[in-house]
């Protein structure tokens, strides 16, 4: 029988890590193909073409690298492969996640995957987030569903996952929504149908800059007074609660947002913005009568990602459609 083609580009991340010499600390050196080595069950599945596009740990990737990325795996796509797994670190995953997400034009699935233990470790993760990446991959029901984050048994949709703890081997969740998925029994099945999704185009410009600022109790406006100085494009902020900032602050956002735009979403972890309930200054009534845009369910990370793909295209007036329909 004639198996499926399905590619697989290595990035670095813990899933790549191992130490040169004992005693010191883990750095990518694992290359794909030995990654690919270490699930000899997946030759059973499918035809393989591996790559490592990288070895990097993935608090130093960056949108241009992805983008090239990003074009490998549609090459992938045009020359046959019915899915493409990306394997990478999990500091960044959720929002590298959300990036290849708006930008995947495929019917295909795209799964991002990593691990939380390094590749020399006892109990290391990573064969078995690798094969299961590659089973998502495989599968029929993965169409038309955009990227899936794979970890620890359980798929997650790119635009909700969160890494939400730091060295536990269930790092990933999906607040508020919970997992999209499971892998039962080898299998991959889905808990919901698949949603419908907006593309947007490349981004024809790759040099805008979109700052990401968090409230805190009592925090000055020092920064946020310069943001428009320093040359920013757009802004983003983790806003308290269900999206709201200081006086202080609100009265110097309301100057920005007459320039470029503003997103606030929640730095909770968990849940949307509000539209309607609050009124006082800073509140997210206050806010959107300044001109500020609320995030919903984005995350800000996810947020800073969208403005800065729509900015990129020149379709940041349709931020509000984007918003909305999450
Ligand atoms: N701790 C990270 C990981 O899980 C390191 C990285 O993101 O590269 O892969």
């Amino acid at each position: 029988m004639d198996l499926p083609q399905l590619a697989i580009a290595a990035l670095g991340g813990t899933v790549s890590m191992q130490a040169r010499n004992a005693g010191e600390g883990v750095v990518p050196t694992v290359s794909g193909e030995t990654l690919l080595a270490s699930v000899p069950e997946l030759t059973a599945l499918a035809r393989v073409n591996v790559e490592t596009l990288g070895l990097l740990p993935s608090a130093s990737l960056d949108f241009e690298f992805l983008l090239s990325v990003l074009s490998w795996a549609n090459f992938q796509i045009k020359q046959g492969a019915v899915g493409v797994v990306i394997s990478q670190g999990t500091d960044t995953l959720e929002e590298t996640a959300a990036l290849f997400d708006y930008l995947w034009e495929h019917d295909e699935p795209l799964v991002v995957t990593g691990a939380m233990r390094s590749a020399a470790q006892a109990g290391a993760d990573g064969p078995a987030n690798l094969l299961d990446a590659c089973r998502v991959a495989l599968a029929e029901n993965s169409r038309l569903r955009g990227v899936q984050v794979v970890m620890n048994g359980q798929i997650h949709a790119a635009c909700r996952v969160r890494k939400t703890d730091s060295l536990a081997l269930q790092a990933f969740s999906s607040p508020a929504f919970g997992p999209c998925g499971m892998l039962v029994e080898n299998t991959t099945r889905y808990l919901r149908p698949p949603a419908p999704r907006t593309v947007l185009p490349l981004p024809q410009q790759t040099t805008q800059k979109v700052a990401m600022l968090e409230t805190s109790l009592s925090a000055d406006t020092l920064l946020l007074e310069n943001i428009l100085e320093l040359g920013y494009d757009g802004l983003v902020i983790g806003g308290f609660g269900a999206g709201h900032v200081s006086q202080s602050w609100a009265d110097v956002i309301e100057k920005i947002a007459k320039k470029i735009p503003v997103i606030v979403a929640t730095r909770t972890g968990s849940g949307s913005t509000a539209q309607s309930s609050y009124g006082f200054i800073g509140g997210e009534m206050d806010l959107i009568r300044k001109g500020v845009s609320m995030a919903g369910f984005l995350c800000p990370r996810k947020a800073r990602i969208l403005l800065w793909l729509l900015i990129g295209c020149q379709r940041q007036d349709e931020l509000a459609s984007f918003l909305l329909e999450d």
